[in-house]
């Protein structure tokens, strides 16, 4: 029988006395055309290694080891681990690792091509799943990646507009972001509350900004931290900076930005901008890096 019978895998779980966890993001997909569609988008070739996130019982990774030459498939629910090697027992080239992905050690995968990333992504986790991708972004080629719409609003916002936060110039500053196409809550069992949305990270070749990273990223947290503050306010109040008034306006003007502007309007450029005028400013006057991370 298909797993994309919602009656099938209603009984398959019952059988095997399994309830699923609302608090493990737990909706599987029961549509074989959106999981078609979801193997196309994520472009995998016979070369390509692409490691799913969240695999459930099997459903879009069966699709995935039709596509690429090796699929590793992460799961952290210890109940559904027989179940999910059951289903992969045809497709030698899957590897079911039972782990909680943000522990999972990326770069431990050995491959000759940069590895792809496929997730219908457990919607409470998503956030630090985004974040370790990006900040593994050297090693991965790309990431197609199932999320709640508002989270795709969020990482496709324009930065500078009021949709955008960290996160958006985070991923923005490492991937070219694309927003796919809409996912209905009806096409899951159990159906969630919201739509969801597939949307596509392709990982640049070098980052965006030229300002040294860890300046570059502290200014952008001080900046969407303190939202409604003003660039002099967030420089000089946020824990992560806590710039000494001087040096921050000798920065903000270096970078000819108006001090009374709100961090968050600032566009990847202009971020980009007051980092390394910052970091000018304090090697010229010889001081130590921000406060911390
Ligand atoms: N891939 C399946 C599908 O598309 O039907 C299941 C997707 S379901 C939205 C998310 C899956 O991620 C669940 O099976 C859940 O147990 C698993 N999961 C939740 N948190 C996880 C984590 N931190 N690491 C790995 N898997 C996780």
């Amino acid at each position: 029988m298909s797993l994309t019978s919602p009656s099938y895998v209603r009984d398959l779980l019952a059988q095997h006395k399994i309830r699923l966890k609302k608090s493990l993001g737990q909706h599987f997909l029961v549509d074989a055309n959106i999981l078609k569609k979801i193997a196309a988008a994520a472009q995998l070739a016979p070369e390509d290694t692409v490691i799913e996130i969240g695999a459930g019982i099997g459903t879009l990774t069966q699709e995935l080891a039709q596509c690429a030459g090796r699929v590793i498939a992460v799961e952290i629910d210890g109940r559904l681990i027989p179940l999910l090697q059951e289903h992969l027992r045809p497709y030698p080239n899957v590897v079911v690792v039972h782990q909680d992905f943000l522990q999972f050690d990326l770069r431990s995968v050995i491959s000759e091509r940069k590895l792809s990333i496929v997730g219908n992504l457990p919607y409470y986790v998503t956030a630090p799943i985004v974040e370790k991708l990006v900040e593994a972004h050297e090693i991965l080629k790309s990431a197609t990646l199932l999320v709640q719409h508002e989270v795709a609003e969020k990482l496709c916002a324009i930065p500078g507009s009021r949709d955008a936060s960290a996160i958006t110039i985070f991923v923005q500053s490492f991937a070219d972001v694309q927003r796919l196409f809409s996912v209905s809550r009806h096409v899951f069992f159990p159906q969630p509350e919201v739509d969801s949305m597939l949307v596509r990270l392709q990982f640049c070749e070098r980052p965006k900004f030229c300002a040294p990273e860890d300046i570059f990223f502290k200014v952008v947290r001080a900046a969407f931290n303190l939202r409604r503050k003003t660039l002099k306010q967030s420089l000089t109040c946020s824990p992560l900076l806590g710039l000494p008034m001087e040096i921050a306006l000798e920065a903000l003007e270096r970078a000819q930005l108006d001090p009374k502007r709100r961090g968050e309007t600032l566009s990847l450029e202009e971020l980009d901008r007051l980092a390394q005028a910052l970091a000018t400013v304090l090697a010229r006057r010889n001081c130590a890096a921000p406060r911390s991370r």
